[in-house]
């Protein structure tokens, strides 16, 4: 099989050794002679898996004491509700920053369950930038999205908060270190930067739930899946156990300092070429741009046809832009090696050699 360079914004692509070890599993996981797909979730062996889970996303995130770590199902999208109806209160407000498709969708549920206030929107510039905000001194809670997986935007530092805070980290989790113990809940779908779709990380401080007032139905009852061990009902355990090899790999190498070093490198690599280059120019603000999703257009669109060409035949897919930016978006996720930017790299300067 000839390499696939795969710049698909999610679901991700894993380490190579992780689709391996999660095949083998597949057919025989440990030796049981049962695959992984038809062991009981409440068996030995998988419980296992789900607490090695667990704790290695503390170790490798360094959470501190007071936090619980659970794999629920829903994605992130669930996450949206989840986070209104353990904090917002019945007559509170739950305050958010617009920075794209994510967070509308996210501010759309609070509102549904009443009482949502924007505080900072970038919407007037399409979600090209990170707009100011003012920590609120009021409201339930304050909600961020720290990467805008679509419009190629992400916050550089997030500072604490007054009231509790909230982020949705769904395409930067696991992509450098964390000051987790600012925040009260931190999610996360697993399927940019962990493992497959239908598994989504929460890191809840514990002592913040509890506060909303409401009846809250158990699936979305933050207390009720803790109090389960995240095994109130079936969990998505394949999903799991590949996010836990996932883990594994990034302990390994040299955790979150690795892992960001390696980042770094590679949105350097590709930002260089995006400035440098003149058939190319970024669609997000210089300061507010993702090392996860970076976006890029062509400066004129009658090269689109000679690029598309370029970067076919060089094996590289999932780069199309979304629809409501356009042009190009190059998600390079942790398992993505620095070779496979350069690649992109070259055919960037290859177009410019033959324009
Ligand atoms: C992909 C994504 C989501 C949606 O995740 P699902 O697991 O598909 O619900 C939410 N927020 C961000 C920032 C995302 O990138």
């Amino acid at each position: 099989m000839s390499k696939i360079h795969n710049f698909s914004a999610g679901p991700c692509i894993l380490p190579q050794e992780v689709f391996q070890e999660a095949s083998e599993a597949v057919l025989n996981f440990n030796n049981s002679c049962l695959s992984i797909l038809e062991m009981s979730h409440r068996s030995a062996a998988f419980v296992d898996v789900m607490e090695e889970a667990r704790s290695l996303v503390k170790e490798v995130l360094n959470v501190p004491s007071g936090y619980e770590v659970l794999f629920l199902q829903g994605g992130a999208s669930t996450g949206f509700l989840i986070a209104a109806y353990n904090y917002l209160s019945l007559s509170g407000v739950g305050k958010y920053v617009n920075t794209g498709a994510w967070s509308g969708k996210a501010l759309k549920e609070a509102k549904r369950l009443g009482g949502m206030e924007v505080i900072a929107s970038s919407e007037d510039q399409n979600f090209s930038y990170i707009p100011d905000y003012e920590n609120p001194s009021d409201g339930d809670y304050l909600h961020l999205t720290s990467n805008n997986t679509i419009f190629g935007t992400q916050f550089q530092e997030i500072k604490g908060a007054n009231i509790p805070l909230i982020c949705d980290m769904s395409s930067d989790i696991f992509s450098k270190e964390v000051n987790v113990g600012q925040y009260d809940l931190i999610y996360a779908g697993a399927q940019k930067n962990l493992g497959p779709a239908g598994a989504t990380v929460y890191i809840v401080k514990t002592d913040s739930l509890g506060k909303s007032g409401r009846d809250i139905p158990a699936m979305l009852d933050l207390n009720v899946h803790i109090s389960k061990d995240s095994m109130f009902n079936t969990p998505p355990v394949f999903s799991i156990y590949v996010s836990m090899l996932t883990l594994r790999w990034m302990k390994k190498n040299g955790g979150m300092n690795w892992i960001a070093d390696r980042n770094q490198r590679k949105s350097d690599l590709l930002y260089n070429e995006v400035e440098r280059n003149p058939l190319f120019k970024g669609t997000a603000r210089k300061q507010d741009r993702s090392k996860m999703n970076p976006t890029f257009v062509l400066n004129d669109e009658s090269h689109t046809e000679a690029f598309n060409k370029l970067w076919n035949d060089a094996n590289i897919s999932g780069i199309k832009g979304h629809r409501s930016v356009g042009g190009y978006r190059a998600s390079m996720y942790n398992a993505m090696d620095v070779d496979s930017v350069q690649v992109l790299v070259d055919c960037m300067k290859e177009l410019e050699n033959k324009a």
